[in-house]
């Protein structure tokens, strides 16, 4: 039993308007004006881990960390890992490094103070540390981030890091710091990359094939990540008037998403992902000014 992989438990803490990068969702100036549903998910998120004695990372955003401390709190108090999702869910891509700092200190300020603890672990929104942003890990590592969730090892919308990784690995920063990154990796099937763990793929796909992907990244002994939203646990949530395509992602299978979630938990280990990152070796090291040179420097 030990021996099984540990998978990835993740949770990006945030509500159902911030939605990245797409015409017809509401403005950050709006947001403030619209009705809060982000505990409603989170507390069902927190009921099904509990009920499974299983814990997970909490990503959350240092905007909703302001509005709802208490929330934050319990999570915390759970015994459930804390990491940053920024404070205002901006692409890293299009922050640039000093606007990234700025946002980044702001999510720490407001979870320090929700939960009274320092905070180790980030996941940028949308996965959006892509091959030209390598430049945000020594910013994470002077705010003494030491896990990061960042990298999603396959092209995709908004991120993306192409790089052939199986799991957890050690990125030198090249002045002796270090970060543990936790990468979600994609599954091979006929040939293409399919992304399954979490959002709207793990909606999308059928239950067979989801525990089919998730039993195939156990058999190469690769963790998969999980990564949910409450909002994915609120199918009574607001609808916003989004272009066809988007709204298909944003809204499909949200009935699934429980069902799948219980048939995950009693079919496979999960946890937090520092816990991940302890439960096996890591791989070789990655020298962070490799990265930007594509897949070949994974290998
Ligand atoms: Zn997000």
């Amino acid at each position: 039993m030990t021996n099984r992989v540990l998978h990835g438990w993740s949770v990006d803490v945030e509500d159902w308007f911030h939605i990245l990068d797409c015409p017809g969702a509401p403005s950050a100036a709006d947001w403030e004006h619209l009705p809060a549903r982000v505990a409603l998910g989170t507390e069902r998120m927190l009921s099904l881990l509990q009920a499974h004695g299983l814990h997970g990372t909490f990503f959350v955003l240092g905007w909703v960390a302001e509005r709802h401390p208490e929330l934050i709190a319990r999570i915390a108090a759970a015994g459930h890992e804390i990491g940053s999702h920024g404070h205002t869910h901006q692409l890293v891509s299009q922050q640039g490094p000093d606007a990234f700092a700025r946002d980044l200190d702001a999510s720490l300020q407001a979870l320090t103070r929700a939960t009274g603890r320092d905070v180790h672990a980030f996941r940028a929104p949308g996965f959006s540390i892509t091959p030209n942003q390598h430049w945000a890990f020594p910013i994470l590592a002077s705010r003494g981030i030491t896990l990061d969730a960042s990298l999603f090892l396959t092209a995709r919308a908004h991120g993306g890091y192409p790089l052939d990784r199986q799991g957890p690995f050690e990125l030198q920063l090249g002045d002796g710091r270090r970060i543990v990154e936790v990468p979600t990796v994609p599954r091979r099937l006929l040939g293409r990359e399919l992304a399954f763990s979490g959002g709207g793929y793990l909606r999308l796909l059928p239950d067979r094939l989801l525990e089919q992907s998730f039993a195939d990244a156990e058999r190469r002994g690769c963790p998969a990540v999980a990564y949910l939203h409450p909002r994915e646990l609120d199918p009574g949530q607001p609808r916003m008037n989004l272009p066809l395509a988007r709204r298909f992602k944003y809204y499909v299978g949200l009935s699934s998403v429980e069902r799948k979630i219980r048939m995950l938990f009693t079919t496979f280990r999960f946890g937090t992902l520092s816990q991940v990152a302890a439960d096996r070796p890591l791989g070789q090291p990655l020298d962070v000014s490799e990265l930007g040179r594509g897949r070949e420097a994974g290998r």
